[in-house]
């Protein structure tokens, strides 16, 4: 829900216009999710039998190395690690969506990032959003990449000094950094130059291909970021990542199934590309048409890479424990759910779809 109505207040008045755009390009959500962090959050319940249903179910990764299997939008994965609940300098948040499970490379990084956060630029600890499922694979609802392990989201809000419950990290709302009712504008009251910095510290990690931002929080970076723009251009906007922010990390070595995404153009990214963003073109209502159009079809386990199938019916590994980073020690109590705790609607909890731009800006 929260993300919903963090979705009505970004948007205001244009509410209407985005959700329908967003219904009418579904057709498009493979090829936009090239460029799309985590737009494509298609909220229907997924039929059982397609990718999105048997990916959803997987409780436990499977044994062996870890390895990426396809592209970010379009893939799976197998020897996965979980990011544990809880680290000195991170909180992993919506436990119940069992989402903290990423290749090794993303979770190391993740502690790596975590710990810079604190002692260079003062930022107390990241909160982790979803990395992936798993075995990771399309997901029921939620996002249209974060498929192979690759692709982490961030909260653009410091961790709390106390561990929360939990309850508290079902329910913590997404705070925007947009300021409402007015066109993607940062709030001053809210957004800070620690998170600058924190967005650059992700970005300097020779690993961190794309940092997908609001285009709100992009301009300010290119309008007031005065030390280094060498990897200014990482950022990209996009649709959303207005409370949280994407890191999607290349293919790590060796990782001989991943297909790797083009770099990012040479340059700090403050064209023309950013611009497309503040004109009427990407929030516009699409042109009345006389024909609704086809709804997609379903991505099946055989639509994705081939060795996928083979991922869906592999041995799991005994426990969420013994997945997790830095061993079952790391792991916490907290994975399970209270007894007392309410059913979670994972359907109204995750982002409602975001409108999907055809063809433009280029893939970046
Ligand atoms: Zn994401």
């Amino acid at each position: 829900m929260a993300f919903k109505a963090q979705a009505f207040r970004t948007f205001g008045k244009l509410t209407f216009g985005f959700r329908t755009f967003g219904k009418l390009t579904l057709a498009g959500v493979i090829g936009a999710s090239l460029v799309a962090g985590d737009v494509g959050a298609q909220q229907k319940t997924p039929s059982p039998g397609s990718a999105k249903a048997i990916f959803g179910a997987e409780k436990l990764p499977t044994q062996g190395p870890a390895q990426p299997i396809g592209f970010y939008a379009k893939g799976c994965m197998t020897g996965a690690e979980a990011l544990p609940v809880d680290g000195p300098t991170w909180q992993a948040m919506r436990l119940s969506r069992n989402r903290r499970w990423g290749n090794p490379a993303m979770i190391s990084l993740l502690e790596k990032f975590s710990q810079d956060a604190r002692t260079r630029i003062g930022w107390p600890g990241i909160l982790v959003g979803d990395i992936a499922q798993p075995r990771g694979g399309p997901m029921p609802n939620g996002h249209a990449s974060h498929q192979i392990g690759l692709d982490a989201d961030v909260w653009l809000t410091p961790m709390p000094s106390h561990r929360m419950s939990y309850e508290e990290r079902e329910d913590l709302p997404f705070i925007s950094m947009l300021q409402k009712d007015k066109f993607l504008t940062l709030d001053p009251k809210v957004w800070s130059e620690q998170r600058a910095e924190l967005l650059m510290l992700a970005a300097s990690y020779p690993q961190v291909q794309r940092i997908f931002v609001n285009p709100a929080i992009k301009k300010k970076l290119c309008d007031t970021w005065t030390g280094d723009r060498t990897n200014l251009g990482k950022l990209r906007p996009e649709y959303g990542h207005d409370s949280h922010f994407h890191i999607r990390i290349k293919c790590p070595p060796g990782a001989n199934g991943c297909t790797p995404q083009p770099p990012v153009a040479a340059g700090d990214g403050c064209d023309k590309s950013l611009a497309w963003w503040f004109t009427k073109e990407p929030w516009a209502a699409p042109k009345p048409s006389t024909k609704p159009p086809k709804p997609p079809r379903e991505v099946m386990v055989s639509d994705l890479p081939k060795a996928c199938s083979a991922v869906v019916d592999a041995p799991s590994i005994a426990s969420t424990e013994a997945g997790t980073y830095g061993g079952p020690s790391a792991a916490s109590a907290l994975t399970a759910a209270p007894a007392a705790a309410p059913p979670v609607d994972t359907g109204s909890a995750l982002p409602s779809l975001g409108p999907v731009p055809n063809d433009k800006p280029v893939v970046q």
